[in-house]
């Protein structure tokens, strides 16, 4: 029998940062597998999207190695911008192009980036828009829309790039209470079908229902790392507990 081995879709290891001198991220090592789903979360100015934004390269490292699915990421390896395509972003402020409809959000890095036919572009498009069920809003603009509908265009134009793995940051926290069903929903359904995801939350009831692993940062460090439901029931750390009793 031949035994194929998975990489695992992100290896974060004996990874640190600093903004000049001061230190955000403290040897933080973390694997996840593919289809995994993890959440993140821990108190403002843990270090939690300083993390992901290692993870895409948005902000680079002074120390450690990051890889996913096995190819190292970091501001020195060739071809960088091919790596960071495999790995899908969304902001807490959604950051779609004001100026563009939803459909050209969507088309733009496939047609610029990918250099792709605009018409196979829009047609990925419209089924990444179906499947976050906004595709009757492709010819509209993102202020024509609310939070929530913006926020799952930004899943769309994410999946567009059919990255390996998807990182959201806060993708609720900036949404009106009546908006963050829709978008987690959306969420719910990405996991379901087997995206590797890495959340950084505080939606503890998705985070109870659909991560495989919740990691607790605190400081710059990775202070509990546990699946659901030890994590809620049985938390090993004083700081877990504590911050688990002022958010739930
Ligand atoms: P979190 O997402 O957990 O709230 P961040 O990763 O945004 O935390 O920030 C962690 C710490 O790093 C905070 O103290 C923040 O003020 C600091 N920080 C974040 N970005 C920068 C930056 N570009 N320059 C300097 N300090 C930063
Ligand atoms: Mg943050």
């Amino acid at each position: 029998m031949i035994v194929i081995e998975k990489q695992p879709a992100v290896q974060v290891r004996q990874l640190s940062k600093w903004f000049g001198t001061f230190q955000v991220l403290k040897d933080i090592s973390l694997q996840v597998e593919q289809g995994e789903q993890i959440v993140i979360c821990g108190p403002s100015g843990s270090g939690k999207s300083t993390l992901i934004r290692c993870v895409n390269q948005l902000e680079t490292h002074q120390q450690g190695d990051i890889l996913v699915h096995g190819r190292e990421i970091g501001p020195k390896v060739a071809r960088l911008h091919e790596l960071r395509r495999d790995v899908g972003m969304v902001f807490q402020h959604f950051n779609l192009f004001p100026h563009l409809t939803v459909l050209r959000n969507c088309t733009l890095a496939l047609t610029r980036a990918r250099g792709m036919p605009r018409a196979q572009a829009e047609e990925i498009a419209l089924a990444m828009l179906g499947r976050v069920r906004i595709s009757e809003q492709a010819c509209k603009y993102p202020s024509q829309l609310s939070g929530g509908q913006q926020q799952r265009v930004a899943i769309a134009r994410a999946l567009c790039m059919n990255p390996k793995v998807m990182l959201f940051d806060e993708p609720t926290s900036a949404l009106d209470p009546e908006m963050i069903k829709g978008v987690l929903d959306v969420m719910r359904s990405l996991a379901e079908d087997g995206m590797t995801m890495i959340c950084v939350t505080h939606e503890m009831g998705f985070a109870r229902e659909v991560a495989d692993r919740i990691i607790f940062m605190d400081g710059g460090s990775i202070i509990e790392a546990a699946p659901p439901a030890e994590f809620f029931t049985n938390p090993q750390h004083e700081r877990t507990r504590s911050f688990l009793q002022q958010i739930l």
